[in-house]
């Protein structure tokens, strides 16, 4: 590690992502990988991969980077920015910005916040954001935002929609369609519950490597937002992405927000698929998966991954301890 990193040491950097890759290759304990459906309970969970974005585009990577993975509740997180850019604070008449300290899809917790979801991150928010959403659809089919949306982040539409696992969480949505009735009940809910319910479904199911998945969440690392006028697009979207990057890291690992802001100190967003986003403002993004959870749905070596580069790169949105 060099004393003086106010530039971002770039052969540290490939270094630490390899040598972290490596280490949690052979680790015993990988978790458990999802059983909520069988396309994800057979997932092989020696696999592993890291990807950093620096703010320069230099791309360290490591491990099984190109391996797609449904990118699962992380669909959340762009859900939201474009709910944002589309609709601005009138979001916030739908859904609430507190974390919610009960399961992510609890039926109980919406019932008692009277159909006002706590946060975007939980499912009856991501819900609710869709359903804003679909008012700008243009006619019935499968909606397509949160793809437009990752194509023109990543400058690339070489990714897809997994059809078994879209078809197969259709069939077993039961909770989520609840959630949406429950919602609906509360006048909460606008568009009929089966499209809120497919729409949400297929963003849930798009696939994407790590080195696509650190690549579509570059617009969250707050590159600089230009000089032009506070009314600027590219400001107006660098200061919503700055609120996406706070919910991130109050609500964004479901009840395990609290440890992994403690050990990691990133915003981040995590999927029961095991990926993971995390954010370095105006300095990279981060996407790992490893497909086992721990005990909160999180990726158990994803985390260890990213508390491990965080440590060793000395990042964190807390501060820096070495010395600028
Ligand atoms: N499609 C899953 C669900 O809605 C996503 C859950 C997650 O990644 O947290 O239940």
């Amino acid at each position: 590690m060099t004393s003086d990193r106010n530039i971002l040491d770039i052969d540290f950097l490939d270094k630490t992502v390899r040598a972290i890759a490596e280490d949690i290759s052979t680790s015993p304990d990988r978790g458990e990988v999802s059983q909520f459906l069988p396309e994800l309970a057979a997932i092989d969970p020696r696999q592993f991969g890291l990807a950093v974005v620096t703010a320069d585009g230099y791309e360290a990577a490591a491990g099984d980077i190109d391996e797609a993975f449904t990118i699962q509740s992380i669909s959340k997180v762009f859900a939201l920015s474009l709910a944002l850019e589309t609709f601005g604070d009138e979001v916030w008449t739908r859904v609430d910005r507190e974390p919610s300290g009960d399961p992510f899809n609890s039926i109980t917790d919406l019932e008692r916040h009277g159909g006002y979801p706590r946060n975007p991150f939980i499912n009856p928010g991501a819900l609710v954001i869709v359903d804003m959403l679909l008012d700008k659809a243009d006619g019935p089919g499968p909606t397509k935002f949160v793809e437009s949306f990752l194509a023109e982040q990543i400058g690339a539409d070489d990714f897809a929609v997994d059809e078994a696992i879209f078809e197969s969480e259709i069939g077993l949505s039961h909770t989520n369609r609840a959630l949406a009735h429950l919602a609906k009940s509360f006048g909460n809910l606008n568009h009929p519950v089966d499209d809120v319910i497919a729409a949400y479904v297929r963003q849930c199911a798009i696939a994407l490597s790590c080195r696509q998945l650190a690549r579509a969440g570059r617009y969250l690392m707050l590159e600089r937002a230009g000089a032009g006028a506070a009314t600027d697009p590219s400001r107006r979207r660098a200061r919503q992405a700055r609120r996406v990057a706070s919910l991130m890291l109050t609500c964004g690992q479901y009840d395990g927000s609290g440890d992994f802001a403690f050990r990691v100190g990133l915003p981040a967003k995590s999927g029961i698929a095991g990926g993971l986003l995390a954010i370095v403002p105006n300095t990279a993004t981060i996407a790992v998966w490893a497909p086992g959870l721990d005990a909160n749905g999180n990726s158990l070596l994803g985390t260890l991954a990213l508390e491990r580069l965080a440590e060793a790169m000395d990042w964190s949105v807390f501060g820096a301890v070495e010395r600028r």
